[in-house]
Order: C-alpha cells, then sequence, then structure tokens
C-alpha cells in the first residue's frame, strides 16, 4: 500500500479494528518512509444488493423468494425448473452488473413480468396480478386484454416461422378441458 503522503511503499500496521457496521476493518498504518500516518479499509467486495420495497424499507435480495413467486406463478404450467433458474441466474447476474446497491422491488417485479410473458401467458397473468396489485377488477380486465391482443397478433405473424408452437401443438387450447 502506497503512502499517500511520500509514495512510499513499506509501512507498519500499528492499529486494526473491526468497523461499528461490522463490515469493514479499518487499519491504521505508518509509513516507514516519513513516519506520517493513515487509514485504510478492508471490506468484502461482494456488495450485497439491496431491495427497496414500496414503503421504502430495505432487505437483501432473495434468489429464493424470487424462485418462489415464479414456481407459485408456474404451478401446473409446462415449464421446468431448470428455466426458471437459469433465468434466477442470468437475474442475479444483471443485478450485480447494474452496479447498483439498491433496487426498487418493482423492477425486480417488472423484469420477472417479462420473463413470464414470453414463457407463459397464465404464468404471466398471475404472477402480474400478484406484483401489480391491481387496484380494480377493470386493471385486471385491460391487462388480461391486452395480453389476449398480443398473444394474437403474435399467433397472426407467426405464420412463417412459428418454429415454437409447432412443438407444443395446441397445447394452450387443450389445456383448457
Ligand atoms: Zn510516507
Amino acid at each position: 500500500m502506497k503512502c499517500p503522503f511520500c509514495g512510499e511503499f513499506n509501512n507498519k500496521v500499528v492499529d486494526s479494528r473491526l468497523s461499528k457496521d461490522g463490515l469493514a476493518i479499518r487499519r491504521r498504518r505508518e509509513c516507514l518512509g516519513c513516519d506520517r500516518r493513515f487509514t485504510t479499509y478492508e471490506q468484502a467486495e461482494a456488495m450485497e444488493v439491496m431491495i427497496v420495497k414500496k414503503d421504502e424499507r430495505r432487505e437483501p435480495f432473495s434468489r429464493e423468494k424470487v424462485r418462489a413467486g415464479m414456481q407459485r406463478a408456474c404451478e401446473k404450467r409446462n415449464i421446468s425448473m431448470n428455466v426458471i433458474d437459469a433465468y434466477l441466474d442470468e437475474l442475479e447476474q444483471d443485478l450485480r452488473e447494474s452496479g447498483q446497491n439498491e433496487i426498487p422491488s418493482h423492477l425486480i417485479g417488472e423484469k420477472v413480468m417479462t420473463k413470464l410473458h414470453g414463457l407463459d401467458g397464465v404464468a404471466y397473468v398471475r404472477f402480474a396480478s400478484v406484483y401489480r396489485e391491481f387496484k380494480d377488477v377493470n386493471d385486471f380486465v385491460s391487462e388480461l386484454k391486452s395480453l389476449l391482443d398480443r398473444e394474437e397478433a403474435r399467433k397472426g405473424e407467426g405464420n412463417g416461422r412459428s418454429q415454437r408452437t409447432e412443438g407444443g401443438g395446441q397445447r394452450a387450447e387443450d389445456g383448457a378441458s
């Protein structure tokens, strides 16, 4: 550690203590070149991502919580846990790479909704109805309607290259029975 006063690399630690919050070690060092003292802090690199909830409360990001929510939404749908876990890996990496240590909870909800929207319409609506806390039934109906419209638009444009639906056949229609 280079001395901030004279640039000397050699120093001795004269005091070492844990910070009040326990997240860092504070070291008092004395330069062997100029005898002046300076302080260094050591802390763990993996910074915990905190989720900021609507009422401003913070809690650590919990992969398990998101997983449970997705699992509930995907119940009895044709989505394997592998797909969900792979998505959670992706999500965690996104959060870390964002460089933010505080992320609003609605942002996580929206990310998951976008993902589920691409996977399964029913799972999406289930998840969205919990996350968006629809104020009244009209909100819910309009969400459902826009989902159905998008679904229809997708079917309409999919004639040329709808490989995704070929494998599964008409499972969406059959599922209702
Ligand atoms: Zn020095």
